[in-house]
């Protein structure tokens, strides 16, 4: 992963310094050392766990295959954060993701910290008795640092329900009699999900987009025709037209913000291009998104990517490379994919006015930098796509209570926690020359720091 989140804490925190809001009590040197504490604290993880799962194949073969769970901060309560299983993973990337997990539960004031787990895998390439094998040896290796309210993970790239079912079931037969309902989120149903788990980060992504461009700028639209961001004249030139939308990635968190973009009577939305690992579908009229999912869910997740697929699928869309999405003539770009997409070498091409970061860390830190100086609206990761572990939390309570609420229940309760964030962000944002990112990391960290301090930690 490109963006260091170290360095990125670092500048937030630098930020705080001349802030006179960070711990205006303390003075000078105390100040100071408070400060150092706190970048000491935050550009490190609290624990490092790491193994090399053995795994017997179906070949009969056995391989070692790293894994690692990586706890980075807990000042909030337990360690929570998803467990990815993909090939690009290692130390480095998990304690980066480990940490945007601190910053993102702090900004949405969700009362954990943050972990992450990984295994360096292709999902694709073990079968399903290998995966099921995989899970299990994850939960035995690291069973004893994990716990309902230890540390919490849940899906992320490569996994899902059914891996969170199985991780569940070994960690209730290592520690029988305990509570286990609420060891691991984002299960299925039948063993004790919550509903909406599975959408919540897709719906999630797409109403901090719909929030931003309807209730906020309607809203504050006297005061941002005045301003001098040039972010907030991004924002008002979109306002009133109809918006053409891109979508990287089909997966969990495209497709559904792709399907609520479609749905959406709030703005006008065309959503003209989607992508996946083979191909860019692309119909400047408009996709027929329902009709895409129906393809995906029969031909295991992936679009039609030649004209006989197409033909076969009767949608009608133009063939583009996959990598085209990034570079459409668009109004709004939205990175559900992997991390790093936009970068150094391509970020000058990038047309759309507004990018909203489904992915954690889609876009490099020299690329952010240059957006910003366009005048690009970036979304970012922590407050974007932070409906998984907004609805988590709400599993989580489920479990402990026994007692479960409708849908409807669940997504109120989670755009009623965006529509907060965004609330006590926005106005700052549009207000001065930082770019959204900058004001969502100073408010997590402004959070971290009051807590840290008053829990003595900043000695
Ligand atoms: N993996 C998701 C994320 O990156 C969800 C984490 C969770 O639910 O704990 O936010």
């Amino acid at each position: 992963m490109e963006r260091h989140t170290g360095a990125i804490v670092q500048q937030s925190l630098e930020a705080l310094l001349g802030n006179s809001t960070f711990l205006p009590h303390l003075q000078g040197q105390r100040r100071e050392q408070a400060f150092q504490s706190l970048t000491a604290i935050l550009s490190t993880p609290n624990k490092v766990h790491k193994a090399f799962l053995r795994i017997p194949l179906d070949s009969g073969n056995v391989v070692r295959i790293p894994a690692f769970r990586i706890q980075h901060n807990d000042a909030l309560g337990p360690y929570k954060g998803g467990i990815r299983f993909h090939e690009t993973v290692n130390e480095d990337e998990v304690t980066n993701l480990a940490a945007l997990m601190t910053l993102k539960n702090a900004l949405h004031e969700v009362p954990f910290g943050g972990g992450k787990g990984g295994v360096a895998i292709t999902p694709r390439d073990f079968s399903e008795r290998e995966l099921y094998l995989i899970c299990k040896k994850y939960v035995q290796y690291f069973s004893d640092v994990l716990g309902p309210d230890k540390d919490i993970p849940a899906p992320d790239m490569g996994t899902g329900d059914r891996e969170m079912d199985w991780m569940m079931a070994e960690f209730k037969s290592i520690h029988p009699g305990q509570p286990y309902l609420g060891s691991f989120t984002g299960k299925s149903l039948i063993s004790g999900g919550s509903l909406g788990r599975r959408e919540a980060t897709g719906k999630g992504v797409y109403f901090t987009l719909r929030y931003l461009l309807h209730d906020f700028l309607k809203e504050h639209s006297g005061w941002l025709s005045a301003s001098s961001s040039p972010f907030a004249q991004t924002a008002l030139a979109l306002g009133d037209k109809p918006l053409t939308i891109a979508v990287q990635g089909f997966g969990n968190v495209g497709s559904i913000a792709a399907l609520e973009a479609y749905k959406c009577s709030m703005l006008r939305n065309k959503i003209v291009a989607v992508s996946d690992r083979n191909v860019t579908l692309y119909n400047e009229e408009g996709l027929d998104i329902p009709s895409l999912l129906a393809y995906a869910s029969g031909n295991s997740g992936d679009l039609p990517s030649n004209e006989e697929q197409l033909a076969e699928s009767g949608i009608k869309a133009e063939l583009k490379d996959r990598s085209a999405v990034l570079l459409l003539n668009v109004d709004v770009l939205v990175l559900a994919a992997l991390e790093g997409q936009i970068h150094d070498s391509n970020v000058d091409d990038v047309k759309a006015s507004i990018i909203v970061e489904g992915a954690n860390a889609p876009i490099t830190g020299n690329a952010d930098e240059k957006l910003a100086a366009k005048g690009t609206i970036v979304i970012p990761d922590i407050l974007a796509n932070a409906g998984g572990v907004i609805v988590s939390y709400f599993e989580w309570l489920q479990g402990r209570e026994t007692q479960f609420y409708s849908e409807e229940q669940i997504f109120k309760l989670l755009y009623d926690k965006m529509q907060h964030t965004m609330k006590g962000i926005l106005p700052a944002y549009f207000g001065e020359s930082q770019t959204l990112r900058q004001n969502c990391y100073i408010h997590a960290v402004m959070k971290l720091s009051s807590v840290l301090f008053r829990q003595g930690k900043l000695y």
